[in-house]
C-alpha cells in the first residue's frame, strides 16, 4: 500500500509498480486533498481501498470511488488503519512531514515490510520508531537515496546487522540551487528559485529543505537511527553532480559507494525487490558522459540549518522533533511569502532555544514538543512579519 500516492515519491513508486504488474498489486492508495487525482490513480491501479485524509468526501464522491471498485475512507485514523491492515505486506511511507508519523509508525508496529521515504517520522521519533521495528519484526528499507545507498554498501544481513568494520558513513548532498549564490543575495531568493533543484524533481517542502540543506540535516538524524551511528560517524560532503549517492568507510580505509543517475526509481526498485534486483526504468549511468565527479566540504555559514540539525541530534530527546516542527512552519511561511529564506534558520534556532526538551520514547511527549515548537516558530514568523511591514 502507498501512503502519499499523489506526491513525487508516490508517482515514482507507481511507475516502478506498473513496470512489474506481474509481481505487485496495490491494496490501498492515499492522498491528502487531491480527490480527482486519487480517483484517476484508483482507476488505473485498482486498489481495494483509498483514503482521503484532508477533506471529508460527500456522498457523490464516495459513489465515484465505489463505481471504480474502491472503498473511500476519510481521516488520519484511516491512514493508520490501512497502513496496518492484514491484507497488505509492504507499505511505502511517502507522506511529507510530521503528518506522516502516525501512519508510518502504525505500519512499523504492525510488522510490515516498510519502505521509508517519510524521513520526518524517524527524525521526530527515532528511539520510539526503532523500538517498534525491533518489537514487531518489521523490515525497514530506506528509500531516501543516501540511506538506500548506504544500505546497499553495507554487508547484507539486513539493516539491524552490527556495523562491525564500519568507521563512518558519508552522506552526499548536491548543495541545492544556492550552492554558489553569493551569501549576501540569499535573503532575497524566491520560493520559485528555491524549488528549482538542479538535479532532482521533488515536492516543494523537500525542495526548500534541499536549498537550506536542512534536508541533509534531517538525513543525518535519519541515518543515526537507521544505522545506529553517532553524530561524529556521519559526515556530509557536497557533491554537485548527485551521482554518488553516499559512501561507507571501513576500518581498513576502504570506501564503498553507490552510484546511479539521480532518479528515485532506483532506490524504490531496490527496496521493493530486495534482496533481489529488478529493472527500475532509470537510465543507465554513462560515466564517460558524466566526465567529472567533484566533492567539497559544506560551508556552515552558508547553510546554518545543517549545523542546527547536528546540534539537535547531539542534544537528543525531543530536540530533533522541535527542529523538524519549527522547520515545517518556517518552510511553509517561506513558501507562502511570509518569511525570508535566510530567516528559516533563525526561526528554527529560536525554537530550539525556547522549547524545553524531554524524552523521545513516548509518542505523547514527542507530539507535545512538536506542538510547542510549532507555536514558538509561528510566533517568531509573525513578529518578523510585523517588523518587515
Ligand atoms: P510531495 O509533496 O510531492 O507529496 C506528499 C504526499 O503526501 C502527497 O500524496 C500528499 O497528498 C500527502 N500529504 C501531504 N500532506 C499530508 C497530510 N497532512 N496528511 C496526509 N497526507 C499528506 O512530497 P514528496 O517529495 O513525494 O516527499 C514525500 C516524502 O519523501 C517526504 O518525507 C520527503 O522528505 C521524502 N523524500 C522525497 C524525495 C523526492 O525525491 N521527492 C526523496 C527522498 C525523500
Ligand atoms: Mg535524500
Amino acid at each position: 500500500m502507498l501512503l502519499g500516492a499523489t506526491g513525487s515519491i508516490g508517482a515514482s513508486t507507481l511507475d516502478v509498480v506498473a513496470r512489474h504488474a506481474d509481481r505487485y498489486s496495490v491494496q490501498a492508495l492515499t492522498a491528502h486533498t487531491s480527490a480527482d487525482r486519487l480517483l484517476e490513480l484508483c482507476l488505473q491501479y485498482r486498489p481495494r481501498r483509498a483514503v482521503l485524509s484532508g477533506s471529508a468526501p460527500d456522498e457523490a464522491l464516495r459513489r465515484r470511488f465505489s463505481d471504480a471498485g474502491c472503498e473511500l475512507l476519510f481521516g488520519a485514523q484511516a491512514l493508520a488503519d490501512v497502513a496496518a491492515a492484514p491484507d497488505c505486506d509492504a507499505v511505502m511511507a511517502a507522506i511529507v512531514g510530521a503528518a506522516g508519523l502516525p501512519a508510518t509508525l502504525a505500519a512499523a508496529r504492525a510488522g510490515k515490510r516498510l519502505l521509508l521515504a517519510n524521513k520526518e517520522a524517524l527524525v521526530m521519533a527515532g528511539p520510539l520508531f526503532m523500538r517498534a521495528v525491533r518489537e514487531s519484526g518489521a523490515q525497514l528499507l530506506p528509500i531516501d537515496s543516501e540511506h538506500n545507498a548506504v544500505f546497499q554498501c553495507l554487508p547484507h544481513e539486513g539493516i539491524s546487522a552490527t556495523l562491525r568494520g564500519v568507521r563512518r558513513i558519508v552522506l552526499t548532498a548536491s548543495g541545492g540551487p544556492f550552492r554558489t549564490t553569493p551569501v549576501e543575495r540569499l535573503h532575497g531568493v524566491t520560493p520559485q528559485q528555491a524549488c528549482a533543484h538542479p538535479n532532482w524533481v521533488m515536492g516543494r517542502k523537500i525542495s526548500v529543505d534541499s536549498a537550506t540543506m536542512m534536508n541533509k540535516g534531517l538525513e543525518v538524524i535519519e541515518a543515526r537511527w537507521l544505522f545506529g551511528l553517532d553524530a561524529d560517524a556521519i559526515e556530509v560532503v557536497i557533491h554537485p553532480q548527485s551521482i554518488v549517492h553516499s559512501l561507507v568507510e571501513y576500518l581498513d580505509g576502504s570506501m564503498i559507494a553507490q552510484l546511479s543517475n539521480p532518479d528515485m526509481r532506483v532506490p524504490i526498485a531496490h527496496a521493493l525487490a530486495f534482496p533481489e534486483r529488478m529493472e527500475s526504468g532509470a537510465r543507465a549511468l554513462d560515466l564517460g558522459a558524466v566526465g567529472q565527479l567533484s566533492f567539497q566540504r559544506p560551508d556552515l555559514a552558508r547553510f546554518p540549518c545543517l549545523g542546527l540539525a547536528y546540534d539537535a541530534l547531539r542534544a537528543g530527546g525531543t530536540a530533533p522533533a522541535v527542529l523538524n516542527a519549527a522547520n515545517e512552519v518556517a518552510v511553509e511561511a517561506f513558501l507562502s511569502g511570509r518569511l525570508r529564506f535566510t530567516a528559516i534558520a533563525r526561526v528554527i534556532e529560536d525554537a530550539l532555544g525556547r522549547v524545553a526538551g524531554g524524552g523521545a520514547d513516548q509518542l505523547d511527549g514527542i507530539l507535545d514538543a512538536d506542538a510547542r515548537a510549532r507555536r514558538a516558530a509561528a510566533e517568531l514568523v509573525h513578529r518578523l512579519l510585523g517588523q518587515a511591514a
